[in-house]
């Protein structure tokens, strides 16, 4: 069979701020798609990555008192790195737009539409956004304001490079009128309105303020940010897998992407991306998610309390993809215990411990089927299919409820066998009926894998077979897989059940008073203002520095976790506050004595130091 390439990308996420739920609900959208693609044994190339040219990054630089941009950029990626491991996301790629590979291929692409003569430069008069980065038309505005960020944009005057998109306007509208390219329909609509409308040139550069990338032929200038991240999809599989096969996009940049970029390709030469799929906004308990409202809600938080398959699975199972849809930890929660233990985990943990204390661990010779036996594996047979038919129309929440459909007529089929009975009076018949289980157990796992890929991954290794269920193909998820004598692996719970009252209970110790203390109570704690006079990395940790302080002429040696967020360089040279008398622990075969004062947000890791110089010894009270 011919491998047909499958290249996915998800939107290049700005580094103002680490991951929510939003840009989780993304990714892992185009997660199970791709998982879903490689196990049809399509070359698979899934892209996400960062837009750190933005003006958002120098402001968001700023804010956290960072002078060097380059260095923020680099703390923030290892960040978005982390959650999307945390969230056991399979991307093959992760492109940077400060990487030198991208701002390669930003200078090729606007060298070239610029040498075809389709970039001019021109005076431009506009209102810009700097929420959108981008100058808005009069139909962007509601009361004057930019529909999207609700504030007045500037209005500014600058010598620009403009992009001749115009001229593409008729290639454009038939491309965008082709039903297959925009998804939702409802989408594909208001993008032709908009092309029909008539495209205007677009303003290609902005004046160099020392953060994008220059422009090649007049470096006085840099790349609009926009011509620059779009180009991450080239630059982030080395073009090798070009056209995309599908961009996955909120409904918010759909614009860009279906006018702008389109234009660029067709200028260049380049081929079109086949497929865009248009996902719509979160709210959180029907709120619209808000850094003042507090509701921002952080997935790596979720997945280390319920683990990142149950998010996964209440993202994929609850929000229709392409609509807006709403974020409910209660509902989490409820999916998790009605579905994903109670339906799923109950129904592989009652199979494999059946087999495990009856059948000496080996999946029984069957004898004749029967009627209730042969239903079972006909269902098998057709859900798995209808499960693909689903993924690939960019339905897959549909194809995941198919799939607990199977497993809740798995219990049905289990408590109507009674094989606790079957076994006293009819062994054979119990053996049929574990052997069609035990069958159903490894299908479900196939059927699971690009959804939950830890839970299927564990029950791959329950049954005891070879390889890992990622390597598995699609089809063979309708095959009775398990020969009998087959050994299966000791059973383990799958989900565990969490009490109704998790959610509210933790809410309310947030809105707690915090304990109070006494003045005496503080007093206890001997605070001092030391320098530091050394940094030395410990072998074998990646996170923890050996500090040597300087507190009064006396020298501390201190253990903590900076190494991720801060050089030997920055560090020496600091005053500092840490607690003296604080109990000395060994880390590392270390002694640490005493305890450095840091305050921590997502961000990272800040230490904190005095206002002014003070003497060292200084008491902090
Ligand atoms: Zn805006």
């Amino acid at each position: 069979m011919q491998m047909s390439k499958f290249y996915i990308t998800t939107p290049i996420y700005y580094i103002n701020d680490v991951p929510h739920i939003g840009h989780a609900y993304t990714t892992i959208v185009a997660d199970v798609l791709a998982r879903w693609h490689r196990l049809m044994g399509d070359d698979v190339f899934f892209l996400t990555g960062l837009d750190e040219n933005s003006a958002k990054t120098v402001q968001a630089a700023k804010e956290r008192g960072f002078e060097d941009m380059q260095k923020y950029a680099d703390r923030m990626a290892e960040n978005w790195r982390k959650v999307w491991r945390v969230l056991n996301i399979s991307n093959d790629g992760f492109i940077r737009t400060t990487e030198d590979r991208h701002k390669k291929t930003v200078k090729d692409f606007f060298t070239k539409i610029y040498e075809k003569g389709d970039v001019y430069k021109g005076e431009y008069e506009g209102r810009y956004c700097e929420g959108c980065e981008a100058f808005l038309t009069e139909s962007d505005l509601v009361d004057g304001k930019c529909s999207l960020h609700k504030k007045v944009p500037k209005i500014v005057k600058e010598e620009n490079y403009f992009f001749k998109l115009s001229k593409y306007q008729g290639k454009i509208l038939k491309y965008v009128k082709n039903p297959s390219v925009i998804l939702p329909s409802s989408r594909r609509s208001e993008t032709l309105s908009f092309v029909k409308g008539g495209l205007r040139d677009t303003s290609i550069s902005r004046p160099n303020a020392g953060w994008g990338i220059p422009v090649p032929v007049d470096p006085k200038n840099v790349v609009w940010v926009w011509f620059d991240a779009l180009l991450n999809y080239i630059s982030g599989a080395d073009g090798r897998y070009w056209p995309a096969d599908l961009h996955i996009v909120g409904k918010d940049i759909l614009r860009f992407h279906c006018t702008l970029w389109p234009g660029m390709l067709l200028s260049t030469g380049y081929e079109l991306p086949k497929k865009f799929l248009v996902h719509g906004f979160l709210t959180v308990d029907g709120q619209k998610m808000s850094k003042s409202l507090g509701n921002v809600i952080d997935p790596v938080y979720l997945s280390e309390k319920y683990s990142a398959d149950a998010v996964k699975y209440f993202l994929i199972r609850d929000i229709p993809l392409g609509e807006d849809g709403d974020f409910s930890e209660r509902v989490l929660i409820t999916r998790l215990n009605d579905e994903l233990a109670d339906i799923l985990g109950n129904l592989i943990h009652r199979v494999l411990t059946f087999i495990y204390s009856k059948f000496n661990g080996k999946v029984p010779k069957p004898g004749e089927l029967d009627k209730r036996d042969r239903e079972l594996l006909h269902l098998i047979e057709s859900t798995s299919p209808s499960v693909g038919n689903h993924i690939e129309e960019l339905n897959p929440g549909a194809g995941l409820r198919e799939i607990i459909k199977l497993a809740k007529s798995g219990n049905k089929y289990f408590n109507d066998s009674q094989p606790w009975q079957s076994i006293k009076e009819d062994p054979k018949r119990c053996a049929a009926t574990l052997y069609v289980s035990a069958q159903l157990v490894r299908s479900l796992a196939i059927m699971l894998a690009p959804y939950l890929p830890s839970a299927s991954e564990r029950i791959w290794v329950s049954l005891n077979l070879p390889g890992s269920v990622h390597e598995q193909r699609w089809d063979s998820a309708i095959e009775p897989g398990l020969k009998p004598g087959h050994k299966i692996g000791e059973p383990e719970p799958l989900f565990e059940k969490l009490p109704s009252k998790t959610l509210t209970e933790g809410k309310k110790s947030k809105n707690q008073a915090p304990n109070t203390i006494t003045e005496q109570d503080f007093s206890k704690l001997d605070i001092r203002i030391g320098k530091i006079l050394g940094a030395e990395p410990i072998p074998k940790s990646k996170k923890l520095l050996k500090l040597s302080i300087d507190v009064v002429g006396e020298h501390r040696t201190i253990v903590a976790g900076l190494a991720e967020h801060y050089s030997s360089e920055e560090l020496v040279g600091k005053q500092v506050a840490v607690v003296l008398n604080m109990k000395p622990v060994q880390l590392m075969s270390i002694k640490s004595e005493g305890m450095l004062l840091a305050a921590e947000d997502k961000g990272g890791i800040s230490i904190l130091t005095v206002d002014k110089p003070v003497k060292s010894g200084a008491k902090v009270r």
